[in-house]
């Protein structure tokens, strides 16, 4: 029997133990553990390293979105377009920024259809917020041009794609501001909930100073508005600015088991995979998931489970559109149908390539059979 989980949350502390231990028992007896300069050091670090002007630490990427929609002027009643294959944390930041999101269909290639954004805009749209979805940037010439056309603002949700590009220029430096997420099974993960917001704008960035610490100026601590308590914990951004200097080594490894699943069930007539890892393409892709369109997924998925391989089905099972309970009514039957298709295959640190055969061969086998 195998034992192929689809993410081994032991394993990244276990990987890592001795350097862990050495950062936690450093900055907790330096008495370092909010707004210190492990904090500093890691913005201005992860700021470098996707080419923002400015990144600033927050306690997750859904307080992150929520910030990004308040700094870049989000308001009250505003709509904000977005793809309904993507968490519902991208649409609880603009809810509870006032705005009001508007799912549309997602494409073949699973994320947003750029004609859906278009066909999409009111009177009362102020905003387009893609999902970079996977690990993969969304065309963003298109998504640009629609939003420089209709005088939209463009955010990004770019919690799965740290160190993905389009074109050259990483995921969430394309518009106001974007967050991404640290969340453990994340591509950069800590040891619990941590994110970031990038963004260009020298206001939007003052701004997201004072939201994410109540509203209060760091050097004078007076209170300039209304704000929150959602701060990078010190400690976090330690454990971040350590992986950091290897995390190209770590999308390196990610690209080349896509690779390997795409070599592998090339011929399997009955999946759809991502598109595979190319040098000389418009998208560098860091695969946060391998997401595949499969016939009989269902079954598909039990019969995986029952070799004692685990995969997962994204937001478990549901676009935004299906949230019923949250009020959408719009009936998107691409996606839904999508919905019925789409499958994880397990991709992390600890999968070997042995495994990753394992796992190939068993889907062909479950479709010979
Ligand atoms: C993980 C994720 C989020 C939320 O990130 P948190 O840090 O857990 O708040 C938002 N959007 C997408 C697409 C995600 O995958």
């Amino acid at each position: 029997m195998n034992n192929i989980p689809f993410f081994d949350y032991p394993h990244v502390f276990k990987k890592h133990e001795n350097d862990f231990m050495r950062i936690i028992a450093d900055v907790a007896s330096r008495g370092a553990f909010i707004m210190q300069k492990d904090l500093r050091e890691f913005e201005s670090n992860l700021a470098k390293y996707t080419g923002a002007k400015y990144a600033v630490g927050v306690a997750n990427a859904t307080d992150g979105l929520q910030l990004a929609c308040m700094a870049g002027g989000i308001e009250a009643g505003d709509e904000v377009i977005i793809s309904s294959h993507t968490m519902v944390a991208t649409a609880s930041a603009i809810h509870f920024a006032g705005g009001v999101p508007i799912p549309v269909e997602a494409g073949e290639d699973l994320l947003i259809d750029p004609d859906a954004i278009e066909a999409a805009i009111t009177e009362k749209t102020r905003a387009i917020m893609p999902t970079q979805l996977n690990g993969r940037t969304c065309d963003m010439d298109k998504i640009t041009k629609i939003a420089d056309k209709h005088g939209l603002k463009l955010f990004e949700d770019a919690a799965q794609a740290l160190g993905s590009k389009f074109k050259g220029q990483s995921a969430g430096t394309f518009g106001v501001a974007s967050a991404i997420s640290f969340y453990p099974a994340k591509t950069l993960g800590c040891l619990g909930d941590g994110g970031a917001v990038l963004t260009n704008d020298p206001d939007v960035h003052k701004q997201l100073l004072l939201l994410r610490d109540h509203g209060r100026d760091e050097t004078t601590g007076d209170v300039e508005c209304w704000g929150f308590n959602t701060r990078l914990d010190n400690i976090q951004a330690a454990i971040l600015n350590h992986l950091l200097p290897q995390y190209e080594e770590i999308i390196g490894r990610r690209r080349h088991i896509a690779a390997l699943y795409n070599e592998l069930l090339a011929d399997v007539t009955e999946v759809i995979l991502p598109p595979k890892p190319e040098s000389g393409s418009a998208h560098f892709d860091i695969f946060q998931n391998y997401e595949i369109r499969a016939e009989n997924r269902d079954q598909l998925k039990q019969y995986l489970k029952e070799q004692g391989i685990g995969t997962l089905i994204q937001w478990s099972g549901k676009a935004i559109h299906q949230f019923t309970k949250l009020g959408f009514k719009t009936e998107l039957p691409k996606t839904t149908k999508l919905f019925q298709e789409i499958l994880l295959l397990p991709l992390n640190l600890s999968i070997t390539d042995e495994e990753v055969v394992v796992v190939a061969e068993a889907i062909k086998s479950f479709y010979k059979s």
